[in-house]
């Protein structure tokens, strides 16, 4: 195998459509004859790994009935309206975080450097405070036992379940799977 290979960053895009679901009939009439009529492309960071950079192109359509010229646009189901980032990467920065008891800082430097994810400190710490429902999380919560009022709430597969930081994970991790 050639040793340039090895250094070199590889970029994977993976390609979305709202096309891929195209609607059957129009939501104003139930005419079944739909057109495209504009489309918005997107990218949307992934996680990825030091040599692998992970990106979603996504294609925005707007659709128009050809019947009464209705324009609408539909919800794709693996892509979240309004970021540029996919739930995964929000999803493992805030159990690092949260359950992991990992600081901000330091998830924030990982994303970037290890995942060819690009994000500020700040647009992390927003995805905690959202995620968390809290809005005065230490930066470095890491040594310190949580606090008696601790409220970290992870969603997981659109439910939400009580976070643990690191010292309480051993012991409460099991309950955490029965939880529903
Ligand atoms: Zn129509």
């Amino acid at each position: 195998m050639d040793k340039k290979h090895e250094d070199k960053l590889e970029v994977e895009i993976r390609e979305h459509s709202d096309a891929d679901f195209f609607p059957d009939e129009c939501p104003s009439c139930g005419c079944k004859e739909i057109n495209r009529k504009t489309y918005k492309i997107r990218i949307i960071q992934d996680l990825g790994t030091p040599t692998i950079c992970r990106r979603i192109r996504y294609e925005k359509v707007t659709f128009i009935c050809t019947n009464c010229n209705t324009t609408f646009s539909i919800t794709h189901p693996l892509i979240p309206p309004r970021t540029s980032f996919m739930p995964g990467v929000i999803k493992y920065a805030t159990l690092r975080i949260l359950k992991e008891g990992d600081s901000i800082r330091r998830v924030t430097k990982d994303l970037n450097e290890l995942h060819n994810v690009e994000v500020s400190v700040s647009e992390v710490k927003l995805w905690v405070d959202k995620v968390g429902k809290r809005g005065d999380l230490n930066v470095d919560f890491s040594n310190e036992d949580p606090p008696e009022d601790f409220s970290g709430f992870i969603s997981i597969d659109g439910t939400f379940k009580a976070a643990t930081t690191k010292k309480n994970a051993l012991k409460t991790g099991k309950h955490q799977e029965k939880r529903k």
